[in-house]
């Protein structure tokens, strides 16, 4: 098998002139946006819209990306769709608040139905064989997918295996959640869902990636490139070299090896070289302490778990809104509203969805003590 092809474009900003330039090079690396999509072909543009959140926050797949691809894909003659389906709120509302809509609406590019799921098969799923999809995802002949790089409390970085998990839609993306709170199972999971929709291409936004406390509540940090591939391993593999990060800890890329997803290894880059910045701020700890924590016990003493910074809580619900556990593992104490939510770490599965969504940063994940220990 011949190796997986990775585009490396250096991109030092967002000014429009300069990201198109660097995404006409990346399709050029690949041999051309006619590869991907054809005339007459509905092409379904995902980008990460994990929630509503202004471009320069590092949260979103960057607008200006969004658009460069768009019109590359257009000049081939396929009619464009968008669509993503956030973690918390409505694909119009983050959307607009991300900048996409404003650039779909500009290039004539309808939004897809994310709102509605139907059930399809996937027999040759590896874990799950049954998946309810948006609508907007399954009506399209291909998906061009336009992952962030980020790192992640769960999966420790997201980029282009993760970024389908937004086809899932609304609040079923919770219910894979308490369905596989293991990580392992969880990864497995999204390798299927990657191997039934089969993405035509991926573009990563690392111009500004985001580092920390992400997926949301991370600090933006400036990278300076664009990843084009059509393996999403592969290109993932890459997104974890910039953060100085072992693929081996990353739980999606291991998975999505493992069952022919792509590959982490075997990658024939081209074009400009690839960043790799040691400071970076991502969780390195060993696998001991996330890996195969199925048990709640084992979990309570050694997964890190997301704690509330008192100071900084609005005391808005989010948190207990998106928790995907029944009764509540996180809940404002005795229903008192005026009050800081608190976790129940015996209920709590360490899917870190209240992390992931509190809009204010309030929440951070730490290791409990016999797992900082362990690391040693
Ligand atoms: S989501 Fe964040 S700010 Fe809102 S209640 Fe929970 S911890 Fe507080
Ligand atoms: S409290 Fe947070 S990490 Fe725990 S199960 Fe609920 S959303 Fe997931």
């Amino acid at each position: 098998m011949s190796p997986s092809r990775v585009a490396i474009v250096t991109c030092a900003t967002y000014e429009r002139a300069e990201v198109d330039a660097a995404v006409a090079r990346g399709f050029a690396l690949l041999g051309g946006a006619s590869r991907f999509a054809r005339t007459g072909e509905r092409i379904l543009l995902k980008p990460n819209l994990l929630v509503a959140s202004a471009p320069d926050s590092a949260v979103t797949t960057h607008p200006a990306v969004f658009s460069a691809v768009a019109r590359e894909l257009a000049a081939t003659g396929a009619s464009l769709v968008w669509g993503d389906s956030p973690g918390f709120g409505g694909t119009l509302g983050a959307g607009k608040r991300a900048g996409v809509a404003a650039v779909a609406d500009e290039l004539g590019i309808p939004v897809a139905d994310f709102g509605h799921g139907r059930e399809v098969s996937f027999p040759e799923g590896a874990l799950i064989k049954r998946f309810t999809i948006a609508e907007g995802a399954l009506a399209a002949d291909g998906i061009v997918s336009l992952p962030k790089l980020k790192t992640h409390a769960l999966t420790r970085m997201t980029g282009a295996i993760k970024n389908q998990f937004g086809c899932i839609p609304g609040m079923l993306k919770g219910e894979f959640h308490t369905r596989m709170p293991d990580v392992t199972r969880f990864s497995r999971m999204l390798v299927d869902l990657n191997r039934f929709l089969r993405p035509h291409l991926f573009v990563m936004d690392a111009i500004v990636a985001m580092e920390g406390n992400g997926p949301r509540g991370g600090d933006p940090r400036h990278v300076g490139v664009l990843l084009f591939s059509e393996d999403p391993v592969a290109i993932d593999a890459l997104g974890c070299r910039i953060m100085a990060l072992d693929p081996a800890l990353v739980e999606t890329i291991v998975e999505g090896e493992r069952l022919g997803l792509g590959s982490a290894s075997d990658i024939e880059v081209v074009g400009d070289e690839l960043p790799v910045l040691t400071d970076y701020r991502v969780n390195r700890a060993p696998a001991s302490t996330t890996r195969g924590l199925g048990s709640s016990l084992g979990k309570r003493l050694l997964a890190p778990r997301p704690f509330i910074v008192h100071e900084r809580c609005t005391r808005c619900g989010t948190c207990v809104a998106v928790c995907p556990v029944e009764p509540k593992a996180v809940d404002f104490p005795e229903g008192e509203k005026s009050r800081v939510p608190e976790h129940d770490y015996g209920r709590c599965i360490r899917c870190y969805c209240c992390q992931e969504m509190c809009p204010e940063r309030a929440i951070e994940v730490k290791t409990p003590l016999l797992g900082r220990l362990i690391r040693r």
